[in-house]
């Protein structure tokens, strides 16, 4: 059972702080991942947790157990990275158990690890071959092979499938899922690729300036983000943002009414945040919906989006089916879903609703 518990944890590099008093609890046996705009404090977080930096305040425990006075060598992890330099002269099987060699397991164990992990892996075809001889793909699997040997406490994987093509990076995002399952490691994972946290994640870290900006399920910084920031970075396309006035006690979008309950108290300038696959196109005139004129039609496979201009400079994006008729200039009116409508105070950036 190791819980990583991060208390307090600050990096600076100079003048630069990347970490600002990060407080972060990764419970035992869940993957976690970190996710976040470049530049964030991700990797600085995940080489903290790996001891490959130095934190300039706070703690880094394992459990119980302070480790942020170790040597990387003494806190049993395994990290997998984007660029996974394997040894080139050596085969498939030697790279993978190489890490046991180094520890002096004797042949006859070290062979049965790493024929357990190849076979987990569906690799055991390929262990006599050298990196050279593999794709992508494969060869992402022999790094990973080489971590999972190890039978670390934690695995601290940086954007590990990055350098992967589409197809391949959804495979494997299904594969580690599974690994995961099967093993029940601790896994920081950190990437920039909100498909990826969304789909292997039991929680999500999304990250902006060294500041966690909410921890939660998929679910949960989908469907309840926390702030503006959140609201905005995950999902595609992102939310509408759309500024709002409470005028005696009724939240109003370019003049029109919303139905919406708004806690006593909240400011009256707001925004609302709405999903475009939460926005209805209807017709002009309907009522309870706002009046505006298409700007913009985009179709994307199944789905068109459809930006509708409600006033200068206020335009709001709906996802519909793709047979849906719309045309550049006509005049209609978007209804957003009542029951997904997210309302934030501009002045701190907190949800409020
Ligand atoms: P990316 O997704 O681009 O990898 P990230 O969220 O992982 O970004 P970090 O690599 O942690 O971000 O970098 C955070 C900040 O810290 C950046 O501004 C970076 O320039 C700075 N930084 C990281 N390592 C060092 C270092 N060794 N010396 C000086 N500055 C550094």
């Amino acid at each position: 059972m190791t819980d990583v518990v991060m208390q307090g944890l600050s990096k600076s590099f100079g003048s630069n702080t990347v970490l600002k008093a990060l407080d972060l609890r990764v419970p035992s046996r869940q993957f976690v991942t970190l996710l976040g705009p470049s530049g964030c404090g991700k990797t600085t977080l995940l080489r903290l947790i790996a001891g490959l930096e130095k934190a300039t305040a706070g703690e880094i425990r394992f459990g119980d157990r302070r480790v942020d006075t170790l040597p990387p060598g003494d806190r049993n992890i395994a990290m997998v990275f984007q660029s996974y330099a394997l040894y080139p002269t050596m085969d498939v099987a030697r790279n993978i158990g190489y890490g046991l060699e180094v520890r002096r397991t004797p042949k006859a164990e070290k062979q049965e690890k790493v024929g357990a992990v190849a076979k987990v892996l569906e690799i055991l075809h390929l262990l006599g071959r050298k990196p050279k001889q593999l794709s992508g793909g494969q060869r992402q699997r022999v790094a990973l092979g080489r971590a999972m040997v190890r039978r670390p406490d934690i695995f601290l994987m940086d954007e590990p499938l990055s350098n992967l093509d589409a197809k391949l990076r959804a495979a494997m995002r299904g594969e580690l899922r599974r690994f995961h399952l099967d093993l029940g490691t601790t896994t920081v994972y950190v990437t920039h690729d909100q498909l990826e946290a969304m789909t292997m994640s039991d929680l999500v870290v999304v990250m902006n300036e060294g500041v966690v900006q909410q921890i939660g399920t998929p679910e949960d910084v989908y469907g309840k983000p926390a702030n503006l920031f959140v609201a905005g970075f995950i999902g595609t396309p992102p939310m509408n943002l759309i500024p709002a006035q409470l005028r005696n006690g009724v939240l109003t979008v370019a003049g029109t009414p919303l139905p919406i309950p708004i806690p006593p108290g909240a400011p009256t300038e707001l925004v609302v945040g709405v999903r475009p696959q939460d926005v209805a196109i209807v017709e002009a005139g309907s009522p309870g919906a706002i009046p505006g004129k298409v700007w913009i039609v985009e179709l994307i496979g199944s789905e068109r989006l459809i930006e509708v201009e409600l006033a200068p400079k206020l335009r709001v994006i709906a996802e519909v089916r793709a047979t849906h008729r719309a045309a550049i200039d006509d005049v209609v009116a978007i209804r957003p879903d009542p029951a997904h409508l997210h309302v934030f105070d501009p002045a701190t950036g907190q949800a409020i609703s």
